[in-house]
C-alpha cells in the first residue's frame, strides 16, 4: 500500500528532514522539529506524490487517501486531546502549502479550519465569546477567499460599512456579538456569491481546503514563479494539515517571527518581532507596530515597548534555547516563526534564513569559527554572486536619496561625479584629476576610452546586455542602463528628468545596484576585502582545482585582477589597446594603407607603444601566464566616421580623403560576426600577426632583462574554424620569435593556442590540437554562433524573430550539457584525445557565471578567465564546484 500521509507531533514523526522532495520544505523541517522533541503542534502532511498523482489522474486522488487521511486526523485528535467538529473540545487546523522551495504564487494558509455554527460555541465557552467569533470570522473570509474564490472585498467592505454604522474606528472595538453579528452577514455575502452557503462540514471544509492547494500548484502566479525560478513542474506541493494554536487569547499570549542572528549584518545576536494576543498575519500586515524580542534590540531600537525578554521572561528563554538548538542542528541561519498560547511556546516553522550578501559572508565565516560548520561548508554556504555587492563602494544605507531618476541595475556598485556628455570629455577631465560620470543615450566602441576614464556610466537607452551594461560589466564600473525617463541634450549639454534640469559639471550618484540616478554627492561604504572576505577566500582557495585568471588589457584591470586574486590573464585583447588617441590614427593609417609597405609604415609606428603595453601587463602579473590575443575584429570597427577624423588621417598618410573614403568603403565587413576576421586577417595581412608576436617577445626579453625571471606569454589566435589556418599563423609567430631571439641572442620561451569559438572548430578540436598547446574557449562567440539562448525564453525568441527576423542568440544563457557546452565538451575530448597534455580553459563572459564555473569543473577545465571584479566570485565558485564533484551525491535528498 502507498503511504500518502505522514504524521508528526509530540517528541516523534514519520518524516525528517532528508525527505524534504516528499513532504515539501515546510513538511519535512516539521517532521525534523517534532523528532528533535521541540514543541511543534501535531498534524500530518500529504506528500507531493498526492499532487503528481492529482495532475496525472484528472485531478483525482489516490483510492486509498481518504483513509490515510481519516487515520491521520485521528492520531491529530489523540495527541490534542480533540475531536474535529466536536462540540465541547473541537480540533481546529490550519491547512498550508508547502512545495521543496518556498513559492509564493501558491495558497499560502487556511487557518481555524473546522470552525462552524456549533464548534465556535465551544470555542467561545473555553476562551471567551469575541476571539471566537473573530476566529471564525477570519476562517470564512480566508477560506471564501483562497477556496471559495470570493473577492475579500466583499468582505472588508462590510467590515467598514459595520464600523461605521456603529461609529467605531477601530477593529478592536468590535465586541463577541459585534462580531457574531459581523459572522451571520458573511454567510449571506459567501451564499450571494457561490450560489451555495459556507460549508458546515469539517470534513467538506478540510477537503476543500486540501483540493485548493493541490490546484494552486497549477495557477498563473505559480506556474509563472516555477518557470523564472526553473523549478519543475513535477516536483509537486505537499499539503500540511495541523492543530491550531492561539497567539490571540489574550495577554498572556503571542506571536512572533525571529531570525537566529541579524539577516542584514550577519551578527549572531536573536533578530525579530513579535506582538502580543495577535494571530500570525497581524505581525506581517503591519496594522500594529510589532515589538522587539530582545532587551538589547530594544535599547538600541529606543522603543518604549517592552521586549518578549522582558513581557514573558520564560518564554523567551525558552525560545532563545530553541533557536540555538535549531541552528546547531541544520548548521544554519534560521528563520523562525513561534506562538504562545496561554503562556506555552510552540514553533510553527523553522527555515534558512534569506539573508544580505554581507550577512551571508559573516555568518558563513563565524560558524565555521564557532566550529558550528567545517570551512568547507562555510564556502558552500555563500551564493557566490551576492560577493559581487560587497567587491564596490555603495551608497551608505542611512544616506539621503534625492532621485533624479531610474533605469536597469547594469552594473553593481556606486559612485558621484560630475556630468560629462562625451568620452573625450570624460578623458579630459579625469586627466585633471575630476570624477565624473558619463552620461550618454548609449554607448558604442568608440567610448571606451570615456569609459575607462569615468567613475560610472549612465545611458538612457539600451537594456542589461548593451553596450554600456557589458563594457561597465567587465571593467566593474557602476552602470545604470535605459534610464528612459532621463532626457539628454548633447547640444545644450544638459540632463532633465521629472521637470529637473542638470548641465554639464553637476554633480550625480549613480547607484548600479538598484538603477537609481541621484542628484549631489551621496556618503558611500567601502568594500572590505581583508576579513571576513579574505578569511572564506582563504578557504575557497583551499577547495578549488581551477585556476582562476582575468581578462584584462589595461594596467589597472590587471592591476584589479591581481588584488582580486587572479592567477593570470587569460585573455588580454589586443584590438583594445588601439583605441586610444594616439594610436587610432597610426592603427588606421595600418589598415587604410594600399598596399604592405603602407601598412608596414604604419605598424613600426604601432610596434612601441604594443611593446610598452606587454611590458606593463608582464610587470604587473610576475610571472603568472597572460595570455595574449592577435587582433581579433573586423578591420571597420577601426575606421573613422566623421569627415574630421578621416582628415586627420588623410593628412597622417599624405594622401586625398576621397581616396581613403573609398578604402574605408570597400573594407566594411558585410557579415561582422564570421566575415573577415580574427585569424583572416593575419592570413591576409601576415605583418600585423608578426609586429603583434615582435611587440610580445621584445615585451618579454626586456622585461626578462630587468628582473632576471622567465616570462611565458601564451600567444593566443582569434577565430580558427580549421587547422590550416592555425599553422600559417603560427608559422608567422615562430618567424617572429626566431628574429627577436637571434636579436637578443637568447630565443624565446611561449606557447601557441587558439581560441575554440566557433562550431566547426569545435568538431575540428583533435585536428587543431595538433598544432595547439591550449585551447580557451571563447564562449560569446560559440554562444551566438551555435543560437544558444535559454531553452525557458523560446516564446520570446520566436517573437523577437517574427518580428525582426533576426534570432537573437543570448551570450548571457548558463552553459551545460544539453547546450552550447556539449560543444564544450566534445572539444574538450577530441583535444584531450589528440594532446593529453592541452592545457583548456575558458574566457567568455560564462568564465564568471557561477552555474558554467560548475559545469567546467566537470568537465575538467585546467582554468576559468573573467572580468576583474568577477574573480572573487570564480575563485568562490570554482571552490564549490570542486566541493560537490567530491560529495557523495547519496549524502543529499530522499531519491
Ligand atoms: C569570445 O568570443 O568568447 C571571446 C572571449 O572573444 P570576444 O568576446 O572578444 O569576441
Ligand atoms: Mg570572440
Amino acid at each position: 500500500m502507498a503511504k500518502w500521509v505522514y504524521n508528526f507531533g509530540d517528541g516523534e514523526a514519520e518524516g525528517s528532514a532528508e525527505m524534504r522532495n516528499l513532504l515539501g520544505g515546510k513538511g519535512a523541517n516539521l517532521a525534523e522539529m517534532a523528532s528533535l522533541g521541540l514543541p511543534v503542534p501535531p498534524g500530518f502532511t500529504l506528500t507531493t506524490e498526492v499532487c503528481t498523482h492529482f495532475y496525472a489522474n484528472d485531478r483525482t486522488y489516490p483510492d486509498d487517501l481518504t483513509e490515510q487521511v481519516a487515520e491521520a486526523l485521528r492520531e491529530t485528535e489523540r495527541r490534542t486531546g480533540r475531536k474535529f467538529g466536536d462540540e465541547t473540545m473541537p480540533l481546529l487546523v490550519s491547512v498550508r502549502s508547502g512545495a521543496r522551495a518556498s513559492m509564493p504564487g501558491m495558497m499560502d494558509t487556511v487557518l481555524n479550519l473546522g470552525l462552524n455554527d456549533q464548534t465556535v460555541e465551544a470555542l467561545a465557552a473555553g476562551a471567551d465569546k469575541r476571539f471566537a467569533y473573530d476566529s471564525y470570522r477570519r476562517f470564512i473570509q480566508m477560506y471564501a477567499d483562497v477556496v471559495l474564490g470570493v473577492d475579500v472585498h466583499n468582505f472588508e467592505e462590510r467590515i467598514e460599512d459595520f464600523k461605521d454604522e456603529r461609529g467605531y474606528t477601530l477593529d478592536t472595538e468590535l465586541s463577541g456579538e459585534d462580531w457574531a453579528e459581523l459572522v451571520r452577514d458573511y454567510k449571506v455575502i459567501v451564499e450571494r456569491e457561490r450560489g451555495a452557503p459556507f460549508p458546515q462540514d469539517p470534513d467538506d471544509q478540510l477537503w476543500g481546503a486540501i483540493g485548493a492547494v493541490f490546484e494552486s500548484w497549477m495557477t498563473p502566479r505559480a506556474v509563472t514563479y516555477r518557470r523564472l525560478h526553473n523549478f519543475p513542474e513535477s516536483w509537486g506541493t505537499a499539503v500540511n494539515v495541523q492543530a491550531m494554536v492561539f497567539g490571540n487569547m489574550g495577554d498572556t499570549s503571542a506571536t512572533g517571527v525571529a531570525f537566529t542572528r541579524n539577516p542584514s549584518t550577519g551578527e549572531n545576536a536573536l533578530y525579530g518581532e513579535y506582538l502580543i494576543n495577535a494571530q500570525g498575519e497581524d505581525v506581517v500586515a503591519g496594522i500594529r507596530t510589532p515589538r522587539d524580542l530582545t532587551e538589547a534590540a530594544r535599547n538600541a531600537s529606543g522603543s518604549d515597548q517592552p521586549s518578549l525578554e522582558k513581557a514573558m521572561p520564560d518564554a523567551f528563554w525558552g525560545f532563545r534555547t530553541i533557536c540555538e538548538t535549531l541552528e546547531r542542528h541544520y548548521r544554519d541561519m534560521q528563520d523562525v516563526e513561534f506562538t504562545i498560547e496561554r503562556g506555552k511556546l510552540w514553533i510553527l516553522q523553522t527555515r534558512s534564513g534569506k539573508r544580505t550578501g554581507r550577512a551571508a559572508l559573516k555568518i558563513a565565516v563565524d560558524m565555521a569559527e564557532e566550529e558550528l560548520i567545517t570551512p568547507d561548508q562555510a564556502v558552500l554556504m555563500v551564493d557566490p554572486m551576492s560577493l559581487d555587492q560587497l567587491l564596490h563602494p555603495t551608497i551608505d544605507p542611512g544616506a539621503k536619496r534625492d532621485l533624479i531618476g531610474t533605469g536597469l541595475p547594469a552594473s553593481p556598485g556606486a559612485a558621484s561625479g560630475e556630468i560629462v556628455f562625451s568620452p573625450d570629455e570624460a578623458e579630459n577631465a579625469s586627466g585633471q584629476g575630476k570624477k565624473v560620470i558619463l552620461v550618454r543615450v548609449e554607448t558604442s566602441p568608440e567610448d571606451i576610452h570615456g569609459m575607462h576614464a569615468a567613475e560610472a556610466i549612465l545611458t538612457t537607452r539600451g537594456g542589461m546586455t548593451s553596450h554600456a551594461a557589458v563594457v561597465a560589466r567587465g571593467m566593474g564600473k557602476p552602470c545604470v542602463s535605459g534610464a528612459g525617463t532621463i532626457k539628454v541634450d548633447y547640444q545644450k549639454e544638459t540632463l532633465s528628468a521629472g521637470g529637473r534640469v542638470l548641465k554639464k559639471g553637476d554633480i550625480i550618484t549613480v547607484d548600479g545596484g538598484t538603477g537609481q540616478v541621484l542628484a549631489g554627492a551621496v556618503a558611500m561604504r567601502q568594500p572590505e576585502l581583508s576579513g571576513d572576505f579574505g578569511r572564506l577566500m582563504e578557504w575557497a582557495d583551499q577547495a578549488r582545482r581551477m585556476r582562476v585568471r582575468a581578462n584584462a588589457e589595461t594596467p589597472a584591470d590587471a592591476e584589479a585582477a591581481r588584488s582580486f586574486g587572479a592567477e593570470g590573464i587569460g585573455l588580454c585583447r589586443t584590438e583594445h589597446m588601439f583605441f586610444q588617441e594616439e594610436r587610432i590614427v597610426a592603427m588606421r593609417e595600418m589598415i587604410l594603407a594600399g598596399d604592405e609597405i603602407g601598412r608596414r609604415t604604419a605598424l613600426a609606428k604601432l610596434l612601441p607603444m604594443q611593446r610598452a603595453d606587454f611590458v606593463a601587463l608582464f610587470e604587473i602579473m610576475k610571472g603568472l601566464p597572460v595570455t595574449i590575443r592577435l587582433l581579433d575584429p573586423p578591420l571597420h570597427e577601426f575606421l573613422p566616421n566623421t569627415d574630421e577624423e578621416l582628415a586627420d588621417v588623410a593628412k597622417a598618410m599624405n594622401v586625398e580623403p576621397e581616396k581613403l573614403r573609398e578604402r574605408a568603403l570597400a573594407l566594411h565587413e558585410f557579415n561582422p560576426m564570421l566575415g573577415h576576421r580574427g585569424c583572416r586577417l593575419a592570413i591576409s595581412y601576415p605583418e600585423i600577426a608578426e609586429t603583434q608576436a615582435r611587440a610580445i617577445f621584445e615585451a618579454a626579453a626586456d622585461v626578462e632583462a630587468e628582473t632576471g625571471e622567465t616570462v611565458e606569454p601564451e600567444i593566443m589566435v582569434p577565430l580558427v574554424a580549421t587547422v590550416t589556418e592555425l599553422t600559417r599563423v603560427r608559422s608567422l609567430i615562430e618567424k617572429a620569435a626566431h628574429a627577436v631571439g637571434e636579436e637578443r641572442g637568447k630565443p624565446p620561451t611561449y606557447t601557441v593556442g587558439t581560441m575554440i569559438e566557433l562550431p566547426r572548430a569545435a568538431l575540428q578540436a583533435d585536428a587543431i590540437a595538433e598544432s595547439a598547446e591550449f585551447f580557451s574557449f571563447g564562449t560569446n562567440d560559440l554562444t551566438q554562433t551555435t543560437f544558444g539562448f535559454s531553452r525557458d525564453d523560446t516564446s520570446t525568441l520566436l517573437a523577437t524573430y517574427t518580428a525582426t527576423g533576426i534570432l537573437p542568440a543570448d551570450p548571457f544563457v548558463t552553459l551545460d550539457r544539453d547546450g552550447v557546452g556539449e560543444l564544450i565538451q566534445i572539444a574538450t575530448e577530441r583535444g584531450r584525445g589528440a594532446r593529453p597534455d592541452i592545457k583548456l580553459g575558458i574566457c567568455g563572459e560564462h568564465g564568471g557565471d557561477p552555474a558554467t564555473i560548475g559545469f567546467c569543473e566537470e568537465i575538467g577545465l585546467d582554468y576559468v578567465s573573467c572580468s576583474p571584479f568577477r574573480v572573487p566570485i570564480a575563485r568562490l565558485a570554482a571552490a564549490q564546484a570542486a566541493l560537490r564533484a567530491h560529495t557523495d551525491p547519496g549524502d543529499a535528498g530522499d531519491g
